[in-house]
């Protein structure tokens, strides 16, 4: 088999299949036990012992987090970004984009449209974008949280410790903060200016201040290798996250690596189940990239292991303009017709739509240990004592 998932590649032969039957049956009675070399084994899995692979992470999914999957509605309220990640479309350099800032009423009107369709988590994302000083997004939050009761997830980027914990208190639940890929020299290249350390360092503060905190990583990046891809998983692990996003990497035309060849969409489930049966009972959306590169990918990524899924509720004016990644999914759709959409998908596959907020809750970092959290004013424990 050729260790490439981007551009570089190396040799390496495909395991034994008793050995990856070896793996996931350690992994089924203990995922604790599941170590590095065994997740790239099953990273290097043929075609038949994949499908055992995504079987196994079905089975884990419902074990351990049943049939719901919950509904995230996503707000893009900024296309600004100071940044110029080489892989992003809206990177500072890419003068092609039209910019736009949401006023706190259009995202406060967009996040009341999501909860009247029943959406109870509200993601609030954009690019690195200043313009929103943390007092600003506190009072966006304390009003989402007041008039509509919802839960507030926040993808906004590196902040200071300071302008996190105003968040926290401003009753932000939960951090999407991705690490993108676990190799130091290939964050600083595709991230110029930041560093991996920098970025763990967010992620310490994150869980330090009692947010359920999410990270993840891309597949196919260039200069990535199954090896690679190997630690992406095992530092999910080691960071103790509640929820990861893995998605392909997708080349954007305006971006220095256009060109690059898209991650591929069975490395990308792999990956999936893969993580599914390391962290059994962390939330794992079928991310909208995953829909993206496949019309089937989100069904299939409910398939082996995903339990969450992501509507896209910005306004439709601004829905082009936010494109990380080129071909994005859902574009034209309305939000009323994306809630839906994501409805049917999860009951055509016999599963309900969570109820209540599908909080997750509070991992021990390198371990698997939770807590389950019920409450609608929930918390991550240990968060409140450590604003
Ligand atoms: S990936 Fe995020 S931080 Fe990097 S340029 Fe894009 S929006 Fe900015």
């Amino acid at each position: 088999m050729s260790e490439r998932t981007g551009c570089r590649t190396t040799t390496t032969a495909a395991p034994a299949e008793p050995e990856v039957a070896a793996v996931l049956s350690g992994a089924l009675t203990d995922s604790s036990t599941l170590s590095r070399d065994g997740v790239l084994t099953l990273l290097q899995a043929g075609p038949a012992e994949t499908q055992a692979l995504f079987a196994a992470a079905d089975l884990v999914r419902g074990r351990n987090l049943g049939g719901e999957v919950h509904l995230r509605g996503i707000i893009e309220f900024s296309n600004c970004c100071v940044n110029n990640c080489r892989y992003c479309g809206l990177r500072r350099d890419n003068g092609k984009v039209a910019r736009y800032r949401l006023e706190p009423a259009e995202i406060l009107a967009a996040a009341r449209e999501a909860a009247a369709l029943g959406v109870q988590t509200i993601v609030l994302q954009s690019g690195e974008d200043p313009c929103y000083t943390a007092d600003m997004l506190a009072g966006i939050i304390q009003r989402l949280k007041e008039e509509l009761a919802v839960a507030v997830t926040l993808s906004v980027g590196d902040r200071s410790k300071d302008d996190y914990r105003l968040l926290r208190r401003a009753g932000a639940d939960r951090y999407l903060l991705k690490h993108e890929t676990a190799a130091p020299g290939l964050f600083a290249r595709l991230r110029p200016g930041t560093t991996l350390t920098g970025r763990l360092k967010h992620l310490h503060w994150l869980k330090e201040l009692g947010y359920q905190v999410g990270s993840g990583n891309m597949v196919g990046l260039p200069g990535q290798t199954l090896s690679i891809l190997a630690e992406d998983i095992m530092l999910l692990k080691e960071l103790g996250v509640e929820m990861a996003g893995i998605g392909p990497f997708i080349p954007h035309p305006d971006t220095p690596l256009a060109g690059h060849p898209a991650g591929d969409l069975d490395l990308t489930l792999k990956a999936l189940a893969v993580t599914r049966l390391l962290l059994p009972q962390t939330h794992l959306p079928a991310t909208t990239a995953l829909g993206s590169i496949h019309p089937d990918g989100r069904r299939r990524g409910l398939l082996c292991g995903a339990n969450v899924i992501m509507p896209n509720v910005t306004p439709l004016a601004y829905r082009a303009r936010y494109q990380i990644y080129p071909g994005k999914t859902g574009l034209h759709t309305p939000p009323l017709e994306s809630v839906n959409a994501a409805k049917t998908l999860i009951q055509s596959l016999d599963r309900q739509v969570g109820a209540g907020y599908g909080h997750a809750c509070a991992v021990k970092p390198g371990t698997n240990k939770k807590c389950r959290l019920d409450g609608p004013g929930e918390r991550a424990p240990g968060g409140r004592e450590n604003l």
